[in-house]
């Protein structure tokens, strides 16, 4: 009797469904199989048994409603797809090919080799994270980038918590609670992902007084604002839109000048964003503002990103008045948003990058931001060239990338684009995401895009062949 798809001959030439049930093996035999000896390596025993049995259940309900019973290799990439869905890791590295530096839904500053090695050199074992090595006792984690953060900025002290929103609604809470703070009506930004200053202001526990219009604000304005209850003069940088046209502004060596006046003096709180260190301007950008501007004008504390335009983790870095900052250190809220070891070791090999005055080169942002138009083009017509030796239609075109995450809004750099022409280039783009590496481009006039300037050289191979196995499957 010879097998045929779903029935046998029998002696008298007819055919005879067999039992699909039958074809289908044991939950024990299928666990023999070296198929799942590779799963069971990778998810453990009891998982694939559990996985392995409710895949075999649903194809009996399969079966039940008339469907054929799966083959040897279908009932186990469903085992695999099954495990895979609910066990493998959902986050997963990914190469950016469009062209935002600072893509927030990407992760941010892709860290320096330096920062890497730091991170892995505490995670490794144990560190002096809180221990005084010299006296052998408890030491505090936040002596641990404050040197190095006030020789870069020229501020007293500094402080390091989870990030810029904790940063600043930390700042805000210690000094300004059940107190009124100053701010601009145009300031009153969203960051974005429903960060929004009024809210921020809200939680912490201060009263929110707006001054000026939503296009001018006046030192006056500020002036007037004052009281016995206003605890700060608060300033937020517009990171992610610009005000152009009838605009008037006040600047922080303004507002300091005004706090300094009063008795008590208020305190001047800045919130950069995204704090550059470097001067933006010496590679072809507008101004944005430093960390070490906003100390020299007078700011008693100024809170900035860790992984914006500095490069590093994330983090929040709040720097300025000794006193201010030891107060901060007191408050109970610190401690739950403290950072970590990795986060620290990584932070101050990104810091020491600056001191040594090798951020532009060792720094992946300020590298992606300096690439030349040269470069650019280079490697764009490059990973072209070797599309279409592959048959594939690919051309170059130029464009723009974007510095983004919160930092120089409308601000692009001049690049060069690989151009991939599309029937469906929403299709092509799905289908790159879900290739392993997921590779992400954008899409513009039903072109599929890839900007070099995002893509670390060491992923370009990779990048190429993940192109090539989604186009000629
Ligand atoms: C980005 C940004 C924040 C939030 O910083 P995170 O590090 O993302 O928490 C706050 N304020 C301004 C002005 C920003 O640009």
């Amino acid at each position: 009797m010879a097998g045929t798809a779903g029935g046998f001959f029998l002696s008298d030439g007819s055919t005879a469904m067999i039992n699909p049930y039958r074809q289908l093996p044991s939950l024990d035999a299928l666990l023999q199989q070296d198929d799942l000896a590779r799963l069971i390596d990778r998810f453990g025993r009891v998982a694939v048994r559990d996985h392995a049995r409710s895949v075999l259940d649903a194809v009996r309900a399969r079966i039940q409603q008339g469907a054929e019973a799966p083959d040897g290799n279908r009932l186990v990439s469903e085992i695999r797809e099954s495990l895979e869905q609910e066990l493998a890791p959902s986050l997963l590295p990914l190469i950016n090919a469009t062209g935002v530096v600072l893509h927030t839904n990407l992760g941010r500053a892709p860290l320096s080799a330096a920062a890497m090695r730091a991170m892995t050199d505490v995670a490794h074992g144990y560190s002096n994270l809180e221990y005084d090595l010299k006296e052998g006792r408890r030491g505090s984690r936040y002596v641990h980038a404050e040197q190095l953060l006030c020789r870069l900025t020229g501020a007293e002290a500094a402080l390091v918590v989870n990030n810029n929103a904790a940063a600043v609604t930390l700042v805000l809470r210690t000094l300004a609670a059940d107190r009124e703070v100053v701010i601009s009506r145009g300031e009153l930004v969203e960051i974005g992902g429903g960060f929004r200053i009024p809210d921020i202001l809200r939680q912490s526990g201060a009263r929110l007084v707006e001054v000026g219009t939503t296009n001018r604000t006046r030192l006056d304005d500020y002036a007037h604002a004052i009281n016995p209850q206003t605890a700060a003069l608060l300033k937020v940088h517009r990171s992610n839109f610009r005000l152009v046209g009838f605009t008037a502004t006040v600047e922080i060596s303004e507002l300091a000048e005004l706090a300094a006046q009063l008795e008590p003096p208020l305190a001047v709180l800045n919130d950069l964003g995204s704090g550059t260190l470097l001067d933006s301007t010496q590679f072809g950008l507008a101004y944005e503002p430093t960390v070490q501007d906003s100390v020299l004008a007078g700011a008693d504390l100024t809170m900035f990103s860790g992984d914006k335009l500095l490069g590093g983790p994330q983090a929040g870095i709040i720097v300025g008045r000794k006193t201010w900052i030891e107060q901060l250190r007191r408050q109970p809220l610190t401690r739950a948003l403290r950072v970590d070891k990795t986060t620290l070791a990584a932070l101050q090999a990104t810091l020491t990058a600056y001191i040594r005055g090798t951020a532009a080169e060792e720094i992946p942002v300020w590298r992606m931001i300096s690439a030349t138009a040269e470069e650019l083009r280079k490697r764009a017509q490059t990973w072209a060239a070797a599309l279409r030796e592959a048959g594939v239609a690919a051309e170059v075109r130029t464009g723009e990338s974007m510095v983004g995450g919160g930092s120089l809004p409308g601000q692009t750099l001049p690049t060069t684009l690989l151009a991939l022409p599309a029937e469906r280039p929403h299709l092509l783009a799905q289908q790159l995401r879900l290739a392993r590496p997921a590779v992400v481009p954008r899409i513009e006039d039903d072109m599929v895009l890839f900007d070099p300037r995002t893509v670390l050289v060491e992923q370009e191979g990779l990048m190429l062949q993940t192109l090539l196995n989604t186009l000629r499957p």
